[in-house]
């Protein structure tokens, strides 16, 4: 396997050449490395290490960290480089392995970083880790049993597979996350619920309980740092975030219906028509606010090639408002037959009449509110 060397924050490593007039896709080298991934990575570095640092460690006692699914280990390495973490690389390929322990040793880490060749499966069965991060291709569904079993503080997770999880591929949808999305004008953050209330459900089977420290959908991707806390009772109270949504497509307007066996409407409460019915999914909060600042203060202070954009989006994340679902303007202008204002605008004038507004970090065009869909009608009918 040819290699060539990369940076990202202060780590150098080797990861591989994809052979002369081969297929370019990342997937397509003997171990994988996709560049596009940095802005993850930055941010996975600048959120452990504001983790790792609410955990006030005592100077006994080892934090440990597995990256389960590593390829090259690029994201391991950079928390075990940069964070001083003791840290677990696994992967099952024998190719990415090799690569990993080489990695290790330039790095000159093995006082606290080893490689591992197993199942990821069978690794987070064996053992406990205090953070586990799983990164997978495409869902990490395969994986959510045994990393909801091994973790103890903090579960990272990565989902690519945007199509089931937006409800682009329905049937692939429920099979993997048993819950029906539908795919409309927010289906990424319908995405972000979907994947966390499969995350809740996996974790109150060991009686443990998740926080949402900060969840994001970026491209084609969605990514959750989720506190962990153990306790039936807290189990119960988290699961009580869970329901469904209720959308009616011919007026816009969305309900929230908490709980799991519960009485939904047939048609909306708004203007008659037929509802549609998505869950059941997480509808509770994306992010802790006072995290989402720590982590800003991690990535203004360390080295990241994608500095800038991470900030900004954190930034949306922290300050986005905690109702689901997000609003998207283009739509409601293009029904009330006006053009579209600045999101700002939009903003201000729903706050002016008295209603909760936000950003979002899922789109550039939309916005959060509390406003029903004919307060949002009038309101943006009425900016000139
Ligand atoms: N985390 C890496 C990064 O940031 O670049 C990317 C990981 S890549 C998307 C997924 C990796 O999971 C591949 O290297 C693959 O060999 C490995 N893998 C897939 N199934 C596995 C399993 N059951 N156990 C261990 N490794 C597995």
């Amino acid at each position: 396997m040819k290699v060539r060397s990369v940076k990202e924050g202060n780590t150098e490593i080797l990861v591989p050449i994809p052979a002369e007039g081969a297929n370019f896709a990342p997937s397509a080298a003997p171990v994988f490395y996709n560049p596009v991934m940095e802005m993850n990575r930055d941010i996975s570095v600048a959120a452990t290490s504001a983790f790792v640092k609410r955990m006030e460690p005592d100077p006994e006692k080892v934090i440990t960290y597995v990256d389960a699914l590593s390829a090259s280990g690029i994201r391991g390495l950079r928390i075990s480089n940069e964070l001083g973490v003791h840290t677990t690389l696994n992967d099952w390929s024998e190719e990415a392995c090799a690569l990993i322990q080489q990695n290790i040793d330039n790095l000159e880490i093995d006082h606290n970083t080893v490689a591992s060749h197993k199942n990821a499966n069978v690794l987070l069965h064996e053992k406990h880790f205090n953070i586990v991060d799983l990164d997978p291709f495409g869902t990490p569904g395969p994986f959510l049993a045994a990393a909801a079993r091994s973790v103890v503080n903090l579960l990272e997770v990565t989902a690519t597979d945007t199509a089931p999880l937006c409800g682009a591929h329905l049937n692939s949808g429920i099979r993997k996350y048993a819950a029906i999305p539908f795919n409309n004008e927010y289906h990424s953050e319908m995405g972000v619920r979907m994947l966390l209330g499969k995350i809740a459900r996996e974790l109150s089977l060991h009686d443990k309980a998740m926080n949402p420290l900060l969840t994001h959908a970026t491209r084609h991707y969605v990514r959750t740092y989720l506190e962990i806390k153990k306790g039936a009772k807290r189990a119960d109270t988290m699961l009580q975030n869970m329901g469904f949504i209720a959308h009616c497509p011919q007026c816009g307007h969305r309900e929230s219906i908490h709980g799991l066996a519960v009485p939904i409407k047939d048609n909306c409460s708004h203007c008659d028509g037929k509802n549609i019915i998505g869950g059941p999914m997480w509808l509770g909060k994306l992010h802790n606010p006072d995290f989402c600042n720590e982590t800003i203060t991690e990535l203004e202070t360390r080295n990241c090639g994608t500095k800038q954009f991470a900030i900004k989006m954190l930034e949306l994340c922290r300050d986005e408002l905690d109702i689901p679902m997000f609003y998207d303007q283009h739509l409601i202008c293009k029904k009330v037959g006006v053009s579209a204002s600045r999101i700002e605008t939009v903003i201000q004038e729903l706050q002016n009449r008295g209603f909760l507004a936000s950003r979002t970090h899922f789109s550039g065009t939309s916005f959060k509110t509390d406003a029903n869909i004919s307060e949002i009608e009038l309101i943006i009918a009425d900016i000139r």
